[in-house]
């Protein structure tokens, strides 16, 4: 009962708790934050189960506002969505996530790939393969090192627009995920004419593993489903050392969360990944 609740429930959008009010006001002051220098990205590892190595980094968008204070990327991105400014913040996201990359990269830091969260409204802008394009020749970021993260519901809304751009994406050699995965309508059918690489299942079922049955068997399904089309499957959230060691026994690919780390500012980052290669 529990998974088909879930599959009629939409995602959780923290926009909507935000009055009308406190809604216009951050939605003005999102048309500024480039200018006003008020954004700024983080980096959470991502652990590989196999060889123990960091596997890549996401990039996750950070607001400071001297008006209004640290704005959750749940609460501004959906506003960002409808006021069009995702568009230009995506772009300065992804240039920002290229640009650390090459930094860490040309210090000798570390060279394992980014991972970047596209929003629906730049897929589907018909120039977004040519815009990711630019960024990594500016860059000089090998396209084998971007990732771009997409929901499913992008995917399964705009079957033939974003399939477009999917195929421009992996002529390229850009990677690409399917985020949240679980709480959209992929049908396994539809997944094989994707060319994807990557599952990330969604922290909803990670949360009460290994002891919920129901999220078990489908964390178990999703797995092998996704080794069975020669996908990365990836667990978010991750928080405990149980959850991670039922997760390697049960042969997932990759984890995420906090029990490995919280995101951090790129300063940070590229420390924790070399302590890491080298234990
Ligand atoms: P997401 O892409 O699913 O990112 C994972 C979120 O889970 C991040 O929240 C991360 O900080 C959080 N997280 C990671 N591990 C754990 C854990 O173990 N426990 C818990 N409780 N949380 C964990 P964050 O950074 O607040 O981002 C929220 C969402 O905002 C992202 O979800 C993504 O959908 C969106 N977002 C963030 N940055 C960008 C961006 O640059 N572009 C776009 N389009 N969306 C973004
Ligand atoms: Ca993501
Ligand atoms: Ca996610
Ligand atoms: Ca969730």
């Amino acid at each position: 009962a529990k998974a088909v609740g879930r599959r009629t429930s939409m995602r959780y959008d923290a926009a909507m708790d935000l009055d009308v009010q406190r809604r216009a006001t951050l939605s003005a002051a999102l048309r500024t934050v480039l200018d006003r220098n008020e954004l700024s990205m983080v980096y959470q590892p991502r652990l590989s189960l196999n060889g123990g190595h960091i596997a890549g980094v996401e990039a996750l968008l950070r607001w400071h506002s001297p008006e209004h204070g640290q704005i959750h990327p749940t609460q501004f991105i959906p506003l960002t969505e409808e006021n069009g400014m995702i568009l230009e913040i995506g772009q300065w996201a992804l240039r920002e996530a290229c640009r650390a990359l090459a930094t860490w990269r040309s210090a000798g830091l570390m060279d394992i790939p980014i991972a970047v969260n596209v929003s629906s409204l730049q897929l589907l802008r018909g120039d977004f393969p040519q815009v990711v394009e630019r960024v990594l020749a500016q860059t000089g970021i090998p396209a084998n090192r971007l990732e771009l993260e997409l929901t499913e519901s992008v995917l399964m809304d705009n079957p033939a627009e974003s399939s477009v751009s999917l195929q421009q994406f992996r002529r390229l050699g850009v990677n690409l995920a399917i985020d949240d995965f679980g709480t959209g309508y992929s049908s396994l059918s539809y997944l094989k004419r994707l060319p994807i690489t990557m599952l990330k299942i969604d922290k909803e079922f990670i949360d009460d593993l290994p002891r919920d049955t129901d999220d078990a068997a489908i964390t178990t399904t999703i797995i092998a489903m996704g080794h069975s089309l020669g996908l990365t499957v990836v667990a978010e959230g991750v928080e405990t050392a149980s959850q991670a060691q039922w997760l390697r026994d049960h042969r997932c690919d990759e984890i995420q969360g906090y029990w490995l780390a919280e995101p951090m500012p790129a300063e940070s980052i590229a420390q924790f990944v070399q302590a890491r290669s080298w234990a």
